[in-house]
């Protein structure tokens, strides 16, 4: 072998060697054999094993020393491993299957203090009680129980919210309705509800031989930090009322979608910046938010 191509070897080997090695704890195949993780399709789990991309993933939500993380759906505790070794404060998890639990115990007595573990569902748990701002949000999520925690975090009862950012993992069609622009077939609520008061990007894009076992899909990590305050504004209930309706019936005339919001509604579509005959997937942001604005004022 010439010294080129050795010193080339040596050169892989020794940076995966130091990249796989995030911590002391045993290879997330040993942690899932050990404690009989085998994943469940009925709750969702795809595990990522490979420790060097938990730690990329963890790496996308931002400076995490002084914060504290919240992470639902740790499973057998592959970005936890990487919130923790990418310097969090705390992590609190909160994950559905029993079955994980010893294996997040093991990685909390590696990391003393500061690994919190709560067994529960967590479209039922409230984890503000055990956080203390700043908080991050991350998690690899199933894709009905992303998609329902990411509409609660992004419509809480006060702005800003409790959390600073959210880097989740969705299949990568929900991602790019996150980060859809007016005119776009992924373009509709879950995009306006985002942009309103949150930057989001797609951070990463993961094929689906990156998960065990693999889903059908390609996946995207989505990062989204909360703006601190809206970009325009809007009541939060009228603007949500105005938007469900507009794409309820997406392929209608926005004059007829929105009939019925208020009486005189084609003037105020007008006013707003709105052609009445316009559909709702050609409305921005800014327009959405007047017409939610001349709508109360109507109201
Ligand atoms: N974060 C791990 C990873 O990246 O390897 C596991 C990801 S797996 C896609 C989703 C995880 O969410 C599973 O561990 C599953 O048990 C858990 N889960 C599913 N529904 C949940 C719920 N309602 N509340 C909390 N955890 C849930």
């Amino acid at each position: 072998m010439s010294w080129q191509k050795r010193a080339a070897r040596h050169e892989y080997f020794g940076n995966s060697e130091a990249m796989s090695g995030i911590d002391s704890l045993p290879p997330l195949r040993q942690v899932i054999e050990t404690h009989g993780i085998a994943a469940k399709k009925a709750l969702g789990q795809n595990f990522l094993l490979d420790l060097n991309l938990t730690a990329k993933i963890a790496r996308q939500a931002g400076d995490l020393a002084g914060c504290d993380v919240l992470e639902i759906g740790p499973g057998p505790g592959g970005l936890t491993r990487g919130l923790l070794a990418e310097g969090a404060r705390r992590v609190l998890v909160i994950e559905k299957d029993p079955r994980c639990l010893p294996a997040l115990e093991e990685i909390a007595a590696a990391y003393p203090g500061r690994l919190q573990i709560i067994v529960g569902d967590a479209l039922e748990v409230d984890p503000l009680a055990h956080l203390t701002r700043p908080i991050r949000v991350a998690a690899n999520l199933p894709y009905n129980v992303g998609t329902e925690l990411l509409i609660r975090w992004l419509t809480p009862p006060q702005w800003p919210p409790y959390w600073e950012s959210l880097t989740l993992m969705f299949q990568r069609e929900v991602a790019e309705r996150i980060v859809a622009e007016p005119g776009s077939k992924a373009y509709g609520r879950l995009a306006l509800l985002a942009q309103w008061r949150c930057d989001a990007r797609i951070v990463l894009q993961l094929p689906p031989e990156a998960f065990t076992p693999p889903p059908k899909v390609s996946s995207s990590v989505v990062h989204l930090t909360a703006l601190p305050a809206p970009r325009y504004p809007a009541d939060p209930r009228v603007l949500e009322r105005v938007i469900a309706m507009a794409f309820n019936q997406r392929r209608k005339m926005m004059r007829a979608a929105c009939k019925g919001l208020v009486p005189d509604l084609e003037d105020r579509l007008v006013a707003a910046g709105i052609k009445p005959t316009e559909r709702a997937e050609t409305v921005g942001l800014a327009q959405f938010c007047a017409l939610a604005r001349s709508v109360k004022s109507g109201l």
